[in-house]
């Protein structure tokens, strides 16, 4: 059992690029994570589509 550090991932509204949703993530399994996704965008005030962009943390 490998012991996986968790990514960070910030998902975007594609059409404001405000920041929806921080979720985190193996990255073990990172091939499996979808890295689009629709989402309600209350800036936009309608679903949006959300784009996954990896967060690194730094130090
Ligand atoms: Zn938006």
């Amino acid at each position: 059992m490998a012991h996986g550090k968790s990514q960070f991932a910030v998902w975007r509204c594609t059409k404001c690029n405000t920041p929806l949703k921080t979720t985190s993530y193996n990255k073990n399994h990172n091939d499996t994570i979808a890295k689009e996704m629709k989402m309600f965008c209350k800036k936009c005030r309608e679903q949006v589509v959300a784009k996954r962009k990896d967060a690194k943390k730094g130090n």
